[in-house]
């Protein structure tokens, strides 16, 4: 089973469609039990549509970082 962190690391490459057959599989599995992720994964789709307007661009890695920076502080929180 993939952790949280595998999950969110590979969290653009799964929208990007870049992962192979099983980890999409994977990914899928874990995001059907994990409520985090799957809140996580929704925020990222949305704001890579915000960024490329409505069409699928991978966003840089520093927003990449700043979103999982702020996914981390969410889940984290007290
Ligand atoms: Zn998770």
């Amino acid at each position: 089973m993939l952790s949280c962190k595998h999950t969110i690391d590979q969290g653009t490459d799964y929208l990007d469609k870049e992962l192979g057959f099983w980890r999409k599989v994977e990914m899928k599995m874990h995001l059907m039990i994990c409520v985090n992720c799957r809140r996580y994964m929704k925020q990222l789709k949305q704001t890579i549509m915000m960024l490329s307007k409505g069409q699928f661009k991978k966003p840089s890695d520093q927003q990449v970082e700043r979103l999982k920076k702020e996914y981390q502080d969410v889940s984290t929180d007290k």
